[in-house]
């Protein structure tokens, strides 16, 4: 009886444990992907992120087509759809990566315990974290809070597995199953068609992530540590929508880094994204509720749909603040420092929820994912995990002096965005740290 292998964050075929399960069963494989938008728990992708994933699936699709196989596209809750799929070609195994949101793993661990009654083997691996959220634990057995305990302590546990090789040929099933078409599926907006500057930016899909890789370890590394925080210098690896959508495993990026010398800095950032995840885990609601739950006081102000728009357009008349929103609406990305200044001048300056900022934040990343976005937009506004404090409120025009000195990113995003502030920035810091007082009242 066939292999199934169903196919979510991890849109790769190299280190792919849960096709190597299936392909060494030694049956047919088919590969399986689901866009569910309907199961209960489940966040729709915003309009960036469906821009990547269509095309990182027509990437993925043709390259297993070209190894002799077939990926399948069907739409749906995921309980039911896979089910089907495995009742349609009488699959006798099913694998998966695991991933570690609340909603999804309920859904897996019902469709475990399902498909065993049924008599179907079902098995999980690990892909898309270097250490599991369950592994890493305090010494009195707790999850982490604090960001540098926990990668000293994922440091201290045994190095990331290797990574697996890419299969050089696959055993489809013949006749292959039935699948949607893409095009179908409407991920890719019409009218207007806003995606011209994605598409100008990036080129989804494995081949291209494997590419940018090398070309970050070979020519940027080097700059990694004194460059990464000015915006104009091109110093990151752009690898974030790949590891988003497991277009790269993170054990790839980390074998490949730390043989190419790359620093601590650049590994830990990758222990970041590791540690969004542990949190998350640990709170699954963390798009939603503040993690520290005396911010639930906050006394927030009744929302200006207009300074709002302002920011979502980049029209603030704070010049770093616009460039960086202007980046992230044309380019699906913005650099990281960028997004803590922007970020931070929503919830201090404006003072505007860092929910509203978090959901424009999903609708405009092309990296956009349930526990980076949500975790460093907590960090930003003082409510989350080993978070700034909250009376840290960067200074957009300091950041620009520091950071962008020749103006070369503003100038690149924002030339022609108004000079004129729609708010005082001295005067709103006052006002937000006056109305923190009240959550230090609560704690
Ligand atoms: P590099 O500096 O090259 O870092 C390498 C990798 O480490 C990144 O690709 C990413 O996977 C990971 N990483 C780096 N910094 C962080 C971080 N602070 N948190 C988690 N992972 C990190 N990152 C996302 O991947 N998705 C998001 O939705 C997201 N939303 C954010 C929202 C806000 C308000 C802020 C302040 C940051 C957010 N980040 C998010 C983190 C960070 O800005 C991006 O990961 C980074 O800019 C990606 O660029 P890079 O790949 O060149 O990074």
């Amino acid at each position: 009886s066939p292999s199934l292998v169903w196919l979510r964050d991890d849109l790769r075929l190299a280190d792919n444990p849960a096709l190597r399960a299936a392909m060494d069963r030694g049956e047919p494989v088919a590969l399986l992907y689901v866009l569910d938008e309907e199961s209960p728990g489940i966040r729709p992708h915003g309009g960036a992120a469906r821009w990547w994933l269509h095309h990182s699936l027509a990437s993925l699709r043709e390259r297993v087509k070209e190894l002799g196989g077939s990926l399948t596209l069907r739409r749906g809750p995921a309980e039911r759809v896979v089910s089907q799929t495995v009742a349609d070609i009488g699959a006798g195994a099913v694998y998966w990566n695991r991933r570690y949101g609340g909603a999804e793993r309920d859904i897996d661990a019902g469709l475990k315990s399902s498909l065993r009654e049924e008599g179907v083997e079902v098995a999980s691996f690990q892909a898309s974290l270097l250490h599991e959220p369950w592994t890493v634990t305090t010494g009195s057995g707790t999850h982490f809070s604090v960001f540098t305990p926990f990668w000293r302590a994922c440091l201290a546990l045994p190095t990331p597995r290797a990574p697996l090789p890419a299969p050089r040929a696959l055993d489809g099933l013949t006749p292959p199953p039935s699948s949607d078409e893409l095009d179908d599926w409407g991920l890719l907006p019409t009218r207007p068609d806003w995606t011209g500057g994605l598409r100008e930016t990036w080129e989804p899909g494995e081949p291209a992530a494997r590419a940018r890789l090398r070309t970050f370890l070979q020519d940027d590394v080097p700059a990694y540590d004194r460059a990464r925080d000015e915006p104009s210098a091109g110093a990151t690896s752009l690898l974030s929508p790949r590891l988003r959508w497991g277009e790269l495993s993170p054990f790839t990026v980390w074998h490949e880094a730390v043989e190419a010398h790359g620093t601590a800095g650049f590994l830990s950032e990758l222990g970041w994204r590791e540690f969004a995840w542990h949190t998350t885990f640990h709170a699954p609601d963390i798009a939603t509720k503040n993690l520290r739950r005396q911010y639930d006081a906050f006394p927030w102000p009744r929302l200006s749909p207009s300074h709002l728009e302002a920011w979502q357009r980049g029209s603030t008349g704070i010049p770093l603040v616009d460039a960086g929103m202007r980046e992230l609406w044309h380019t699906g990305f913005m650099h990281n420092r960028v997004r803590m200044v922007t970020a931070s001048f929503l919830v201090k300056n404006l003072l505007i929820d860092w929910r509203r900022g978090e959901e424009w934040f999903w609708d405009t990343l092309v990296d956009a994912d349930g526990a980076s976005n949500p975790f460093n937009w907590q960090w930003v506004a003082g409510s989350g995990a080993d978070a700034a404090p909250y009376f840290r409120v960067f200074n957009p025009e300091l950041q620009a002096k520091k950071f962008d000195p020749q103006s070369l990113y503003i100038s690149q995003w924002a030339a022609d965005a108004p000079t004129e502030p729609i708010v005082d920035l001295a005067a709103t810091r006052k006002a937000a740290l006056a109305a923190y007082e009240v959550v230090k009242r609560t704690a």
